[in-house]
């Protein structure tokens, strides 16, 4: 995490819900703010100003210690509520411990459930945040990358509306791209992303085989600039009949 640019709180709350800067400008990529944080590059402490914020209160703090707290991995899940049906508030309401269980059967084993993840990419693009990245929040579970466990610790969890193992939008991919540049810079030290299903092994499997990682890569890549975006893991072959985000943009997967 770079908090080389963070100061103690100094007043009322500043960077509120919307993303609404105000104060002088300190240098180009850093804002002096009246409030609890200071704002730059696109961010307001941990919160993405391209991202509409959903404050949960499933969050807790990362490990003490410049290595064990950086962030160094981005975990992308799929997910949708109920399962392949989009665009509801069932997810928003899940992260934030509001779901009504008995409003569909499939919530039933949803009850008790305290989990959350730092963003969420609708099908049409909007970008969610529900955990600031300072925060822990809790996605993967048991989990393991590269013989360190617990990746809740050292990662950002972003989720994608979608069916585990089917296709995804191309607003989508060009979201997560934006936010995973987002996060390059604000997080210097993150190096990778990959699937929950890599991660979690055998016991997760998404954002699963719908997942285009060769295409995502191609348009981090095609943006350029600095710093470099995290390199995927793994990358696969596209995905047959869901189309190259970069090169088939029209094309829309059925479910
Ligand atoms: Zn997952």
């Amino acid at each position: 995490m770079r908090t080389d640019r963070l100061r103690p709180a100094r007043g009322p709350a500043a960077c509120r819900a919307g993303g609404r800067v105000t104060g002088r400008q300190r240098s180009d990529d850093a804002i002096a703010v009246s409030g609890s944080a200071w704002c730059g590059g696109g961010w307001c402490g941990g919160w993405w100003l391209g991202a509409a914020r959903r404050p949960s209160p499933h969050h807790g703090a990362r490990p003490r210690g410049a290595r064990r707290g950086a962030v160094t991995l981005a975990v992308l899940h799929s997910i949708s509520l109920p399962p392949g049906v989009f665009g509801g508030a069932a997810i928003e309401q899940l992260f934030a411990g509001r779901l009504d269980c008995d409003a569909h059967p499939y919530y039933a084993r949803l009850r008790g459930l305290r989990v959350s993840a730092h963003f969420l990419v609708r099908r049409g693009g909007a970008v969610l945040q529900f955990v600031s990245v300072r925060r822990r929040a809790w996605h993967a579970g048991a989990s393991s990358w590269r013989g360190r466990t617990d990746c809740n610790d050292y990662s950002v969890g972003i989720e994608l509306e979608g069916l585990e193992g089917g296709c995804f939008e191309e607003a989508q991919y060009r979201a997560l791209a934006r936010l995973l540049r987002a996060l390059a810079r604000r997080c210097p030290q993150l190096r990778e992303a990959t699937g929950h299903e890599h991660v979690a092994p055998g016991r997760k499997h998404d954002p699963g085989a719908g997942f285009d990682w060769t295409g995502l890569q191609a348009l981090l890549l095609r943006a350029g600039g600095s710093p470099a975006p995290p390199a995927l893991q793994p990358g696969a072959a596209p995905p047959a009949g869901c189309g190259a985000p970069h090169e088939r943009p029209r094309l829309r997967c059925k479910h």
